[in-house]
Parts: C-alpha cells; sequence; structure tokens
C-alpha cells in the first residue's frame, strides 16, 4: 500500500492521507490560529452554503477576497455545498449557482451539490437521487476552473448502485472521488460490514492513483479500518460535536468521564490533558468544551500521523489489530471486530 498525493490547482502537492477538520468560522471551538500553530493543519473544508447564504459575507467573497483570505489560512481549503442542508429542508439553491461560488472565492476542492441518500432510501428513491447527482456533477464540471472538482458517489445502502455511481464518475473524468452518505452506516455500533463492501469497490474502480475522500469520517476508532480500505481524505466536525456531549475522543473509542481509568491509560500528551493533569485534577478537562474539542482534534490527527507512518512501513494491520483487542474489551458490544473480520462479500 503505498501513500498516494494530491496537488491542487495552485500547485501545492499534499501526501496523504489527511484529515480536515471542519471549520466555521464564526463559532469555531478551535480558533484557526489553532490550526495553524498548535496543530499545523493542512487543510480544512467549510461550508460554502453558510457562506453564500449571508448576503454580507458573500458580497466580500465574490468582490475578490478568496476564502483563505476570508478565513486567514493558506493551506488547502475545501468547500461543502449544502447538500447536507438540503437534506433537512428545501434550500432554494442551484448547483450552478452554489458551485460557481465556490470556484470564484477559490476554494481548492469544490463539492457540487449532491443529494444525500440515507440508508432508510429505497432502491428506486436511491436511483433517482444517483442519477441527478451525476447530472449535476456533469454540469459541474463545465463550471469549475480555479478548484477540483469533487465527484460525488451517491446510491444509498445499495451495492449495485454504489458502483454504478462509480462507473459514471469514472466515465465524467473526475479527478477526485468523495463517497457520500456513509456516516449514517458507522452509527450503526461501529459497524463496518456496509462500508467495507462499498469502499472496496470504490477503490478497486477508481484505480490506485485517484484520492478518495469519505465525507464525514471523524472517529479515530474507525479512522485507521477506512484507511485500510483505500481511502485518503476525512473530514468531520466530530472533535466539536463530540466535546458538546461531554465525549473524549481515545484511538480505541469515545469515552466519558465516568471512565477515567480508561482515560488515565490513555496518557494524552496534548496540551489541553497535561495542562488538567498538571492541575492535579485531570477531570477538568471535561468542564471546558474547548479543551476537549482541542484534545479530541489532537487525538484525530495524532490518529492520522500513526497511520501514515504505519502505511510507510507496511505495518497498517499492527495498528489495526491493537485497535481491535483494546476496543473489543472496552465496548464489549461493538460489532467491529466481528463486522471487520468477518469473510468479504457479506
Ligand atoms: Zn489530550
Amino acid at each position: 500500500m503505498q501513500r498516494r498525493q494530491l496537488t491542487t490547482r495552485k500547485g501545492k502537492t499534499y501526501t496523504l492521507p489527511m484529515f480536515l477538520p471542519v471549520y466555521q468560522p464564526k463559532s469555531n471551538l478551535i480558533p484557526i490560529d489553532d490550526f495553524k500553530n498548535k496543530f499545523a493543519i493542512e487543510g480544512l473544508i467549510l461550508n460554502g452554503f453558510f457562506l453564500y447564504k449571508e448576503a454580507e459575507v458573500r458580497e466580500k467573497l465574490e468582490a475578490g477576497v478568496s476564502v483563505q483570505e476570508y478565513i486567514g489560512f493558506n493551506g488547502m481549503v475545501m468547500t461543502d455545498s449544502g447538500a447536507f442542508q438540503g437534506l433537512k429542508r428545501p434550500l432554494y439553491l442551484s448547483n450552478k449557482k452554489i458551485v460557481k461560488f465556490q470556484d470564484v472565492i477559490l476554494a481548492d476542492i469544490v463539492s457540487p451539490l449532491d443529494l444525500i441518500s440515507p440508508p432508510g432510501d429505497n432502491f428506486q428513491t436511491a436511483d433517482k437521487k444517483l442519477d441527478s447527482t451525476i447530472k449535476r456533477i456533469r454540469e459541474a464540471k463545465e463550471i469549475v476552473q480555479n478548484g477540483i472538482l469533487a465527484g460525488v458517489q451517491q446510491g444509498g445502502r445499495f451495492i449495485e448502485l454504489r458502483k454504478k455511481s462509480m462507473h459514471a464518475l469514472m466515465e465524467i473524468g473526475v479527478e477526485y472521488i468523495a463517497i457520500g452518505s456513509l456516516v449514517p452506516f458507522f452509527n450503526k455500533n461501529h459497524s463496518l460490514s456496509t462500508i467495507k463492501k462499498i469502499l472496496r469497490d470504490a477503490r478497486s474502480i477508481a484505480g490506485e492513483d485517484l484520492p478518495i475522500h469519505v465525507y464525514g469520517a471523524g472517529d479515530p476508532v474507525e479512522l485507521p479500518f477506512i484507511a485500510a480500505l483505500g481511502t485518503d481524505i476525512f473530514d468531520s466536525s466530530s472533535y466539536g460535536h463530540y466535546a458538546a456531549s461531554g465525549w473524549y475522543m481515545t484511538k480505541y473509542g469515545a469515552l466519558t468521564k465516568d471512565q477515567m481509568d480508561k482515560i488515565t491509560q490513555c496518557d494524552c500528551k496534548c496540551e489541553a490533558c497535561v495542562e488538567a493533569k498538571e492541575s492535579g485534577n485531570p477531570e477538568a478537562i471535561f468542564t471546558d468544551r474547548g479543551k476537549l474539542a482541542f484534545h479530541n482534534l489532537y487525538t484525530i490527527l495524532d490518529t492520522m500521523n500513526n497511520i501514515r507512518s504505519a502505511i510507510d512501513s507496511n505495518e497498517l494491520e499492527k495498528i489495526l489489530q491493537d485497535i481491535l483487542d483494546v476496543h473489543s474489551l472496552w465496548f464489549p458490544q461493538s460489532l467491529l471486530k466481528q463486522s471487520w473480520e468477518e469473510p468479504n462479500g457479506k
């Protein structure tokens, strides 16, 4: 297994895999300066639709301020289209307009307004959404000039639709694959059954070189497995929303304040944990959402670094085994081990 690379239109090359934290300019739990100075983040993702719907921000950006200048960040910036918000309510937003907007503000990776297909969609609905998504990607391909367009795979829970979607994306000639609507499958007690098949198929159809992004993947216990399935780019706001609900991420699974014994075992070296330990009260980490988010992001990025070195030294399998051993002890109800070890094709 080799680490793939991604070169943006600006000519910067990034070695994968990489994690793009979601950044919300006005309400982020971790300030952009910490992203840059404390975490040396190489890339992030923000919601292009949120920028677009705020008249004042939109005008500023359309007048020639790039998204990088607007948020004060020089690395890779991917924008999202509002597709996720469109799942809950009508957006009155056209694919053309939101794609053009992302391109004008110089996003490095541009997302089309795809149609999300949750696991509950029946075959016909998932198929229709897939076809509309493909049409929108064709339309977007004609518009995008400054960035790289993400070719979004849909198809819901249907393996054959997922494949159909991949073949259509390859025919369009996209340079970047993003796997949509996969997150709900993780929520089922870490079961990898469905995603294993979808991701292996996607990699085999995409070939060895194309970067594959899984939208919304951000639990450190799952990232090494998703990476082992041939995917390279992950994004999530998990570091913040886990913190908001009092979850402390570890590489073996997220814990709460009631599990301080396990948290102590992990012996995290991040600034927030060290500060809490030195204060004599390690639990203090749970009293400040910003600090808990800081710890969570540190854990995700540390996991990414471990994945990178493990790929280089051909030891990813060892990492997976270590996670499976500890995770299964800590969370006997989890489906992670069983779903990972079950034979292919299930
Ligand atoms: Zn920590």
